[in-house]
């Protein structure tokens, strides 16, 4: 088979990783991909959401199978776009149409989806510039902290998490005044979660599921979740709080009437659903619903599983998931994230990395990375994730940084302290 991969972060390498593995991947494309994808695949210098010109590529590289790793072209419709072309429809495209996107797209529709089919989420009401009176009203309802959300996307900026009723009110009203842009043209309130966060992942075929391996993420920069908010700076799988019992919760509150709430509706949807928890109490919420992998998740998440990923997507296009089998490694896997001095704010680029040939015992992932004049150089905010394995996930870390520690680059920076909060749970 013929596969591109769409995307250029730690993400795609990952799925790349996995693919060039499988015995029934031929040749493998990534576009735009990095320099650590250029080394298993050819990358196509190509942007994801100009669906024509990834049309052209697919037909040009006799492309048998897309998997699409960001958001922004599944909610811009890449899957529908593909079914509308008589030349591209039997391609294999995993990930929803742009109707089943909208569960990321919309906050909006994802917690009416959540209300409709009973999927325990926190207590909201969604507002418009019009209604900008009855939110505020319904502000001094809740106790604080005030959950704000912009309705569409917005790079992961758009949730604003406010302690002061009067400051959340000015907030309300700068949102529905354009903050985000179109994003927040409506803005959800929701009542505020106390617990701890973990990601539940889930490929459908959009009739059955399988459930992949639980992560957790670290999203700040700052050593205790301090600072600012980042793509994510580590994660580790699997979540050691996520006991049988609490997966058999999530799986027949969330999971199950989830993915019969797509079925219920006719929404076409042959791809991943990345379901952000939160456990509150023993219980699960769902807080957000990703329509794609996540990043660094997949990195921790994917080179876990054992059965071939190619077959497992093939089986999700034929809608015949239920036919294999999911084999999973026992180990724990933790990555750890290589980021340029200064990230999330301004940083350089162009800084060469040195040490990838020193690396033992871990998988090297990059992110954002490209070659220049046969050198590998920093080309992004997140530069590389260092995967590894162990028997649980303090002695997988324990590699990862050991290995950090051969890699340089001008001004890197990581947490040394990714899974902090796990020992105490
Ligand atoms: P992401 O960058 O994870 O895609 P997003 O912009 O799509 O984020 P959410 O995941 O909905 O937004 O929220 C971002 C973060 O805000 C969550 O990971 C969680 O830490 C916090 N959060 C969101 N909703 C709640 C809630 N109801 N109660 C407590 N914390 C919340």
């Amino acid at each position: 088979m013929n596969i591109l991969i769409l995307g250029s972060g730690g993400r795609e390498h990952t799925f790349a990783y996995k693919i060039a593995e499988s015995s029934l991947c031929n040749n493998l494309y990534v576009a735009p991909g990095n320099a650590g994808t250029s080394e298993i695949g050819e990358n196509l210098s190509l942007n994801p959401i100009d669906f024509p010109a990834v049309g052209k590529a697919a037909l040009d590289k006799e492309i048998d199978m897309v998997v699409v790793g960001p958001e922004d072209p599944l909610v811009k419709g890449i899957v529908d776009y593909f079914k509308k072309d008589e030349r591209l429809r039997e391609i294999m495209i995993i990930g929803p149409s742009s109707r089943g996107a909208l569960l990321e797209g919309s906050k909006e529709r994802a917690k009416e989806f959540m209300a409709m089919y009973d999927i325990p989420t926190a207590a909201y009401e969604s507002f418009s510039f019009e209604s900008l009176g009855a939110g505020k009203k319904f502000l001094e309802k809740l106790d604080p902290p005030y959950v704000l959300k912009a309705d569409g996307l917005a790079a992961g900026k758009g949730v604003l998490i406010i302690d002061d009723l009067e400051e959340a009110k000015k907030e309300l009203e700068n949102m529905l005044s354009g903050k985000f842009g179109a994003a927040s043209e409506k803005v959800v309130i929701e009542e505020f979660l106390d617990g701890i966060e973990l990601s539940v992942f889930v490929l459908t075929d959009g009739k059955s599921y399988k459930i992949l391996p639980t992560a957790k993420d670290y999203k700040r920069i700052g050593e205790g979740d301090t600072g600012l908010n980042t793509g994510g700076m580590g994660a580790v799988s699997p979540v050691p709080f996520a006991d049988a019992e609490f997966m058999t919760k999530i799986e027949e509150r969330i999971v199950k009437p989830t993915v019969e709430g797509l079925q219920k509706e006719e929404i076409d949807y042959k791809g991943f659903i990345f379901i952000g928890l939160i456990k509150v109490n023993e219980e699960p919420f769902v807080i957000e619903y990703n329509v794609r992998m996540g990043d660094p998740e997949t990195e921790v998440v994917l080179p876990r599983i054992k059965t071939d990923l190619v077959k497992l997507l093939e089986n999700t296009w034929n809608s015949s998931l239920d036919s294999i089998e999911l084999d999973i490694d026992e180990r724990s896997a933790a990555t750890v994230m290589l980021v340029s001095g200064g990230y999330p704010q301004s940083y350089e680029k162009g800084k060469e990395i040195t040490g990838l040939k020193q690396i033992e015992d871990s998988i090297i992932f990059h992110a954002g990375t490209k070659m220049e004049e046969g050198k590998v150089v920093t080309s992004g905010g997140r530069v590389i994730a260092i995967t590894s394995f162990g028997e649980d996930f303090n002695k997988a870390l324990k590699k990862s940084y050991q290995n950090a520690d051969r890699l340089q680059f001008d001004k890197m920076y990581f947490r040394k302290d990714i899974g902090f909060d796990l020992s105490q749970e």
